[in-house]
């Protein structure tokens, strides 16, 4: 049986509401300023990557939407493109890049292959990118045209914009590996 103290509910103070506004308002602005610097890392690997290439050229212009600098490193990246079919040899290495880019990151799966495998339906073919890393946004399309993928990249910085931003982002949980992926 609870007691009387359980159900007594808490009164916020004046203080305590200053507190949460400040945060809101750190919040607001942390997430307005990862959503226009997107800094990506192309994990590319077919024929998707034609698609790629042709959103960061002059007539789609991802710069636009500050995404268009790709970073060759995870470590300098907090946005995981991943373009094109992965297979369970490259599971690992998709796993080893997704865990070496520091909190905050997010992950596009980029085409049908990312997304749900495509039409290799067989034993040699990740069926879907989500069975190894968790994705923020999935770009339908075999290849997906480029407007979908800005598509992707406007609903990924709405979700940004209202996720909870922290200066200092507390330490992750310890991830659950799936037995076979290292
Ligand atoms: S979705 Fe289509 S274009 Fe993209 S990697 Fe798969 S087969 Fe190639």
């Amino acid at each position: 049986m609870a007691s009387e103290i359980d159900v007594v509910p808490a009164i916020p103070t004046r203080k305590d509401e200053a507190i949460g506004r400040l945060q809101q308002m750190v919040s607001q602005g942390l997430g307005w300023a990862r959503k226009y610097s997107l800094f990506q890392y192309p994990f590319v690997t077919a024929c998707c990557g034609m698609e790629y290439m042709t959103l960061a050229a002059a007539r789609y212009d991802l710069d636009r939407f500050g995404a268009a600098l790709p970073r060759f490193s995870p470590r300098q990246a907090d946005l995981l493109m991943v373009v094109g079919t992965v297979n369970c040899k490259q599971a690992p290495v998709l796993r080893r890049v997704w865990e070496q880019i520091a909190e905050p990151k997010w992950v596009v799966a980029f085409g049908v292959c990312a997304s749900s495998g495509g039409f290799y339906d067989n034993y040699a073919t990740v069926q879907g990118i989500d069975q190894i890393i968790p994705v923020d946004v999935y770009v339908p399309g075999c290849p997906p045209r480029p407007e979908q993928v800005l598509d992707g990249i406007m609903l990924l910085q709405k979700k940004i914009q209202g996720q909870t931003h922290r200066l200092v982002e507390p330490a992750p949980a310890p991830a659950i590996v799936a037995p076979g992926t290292r």
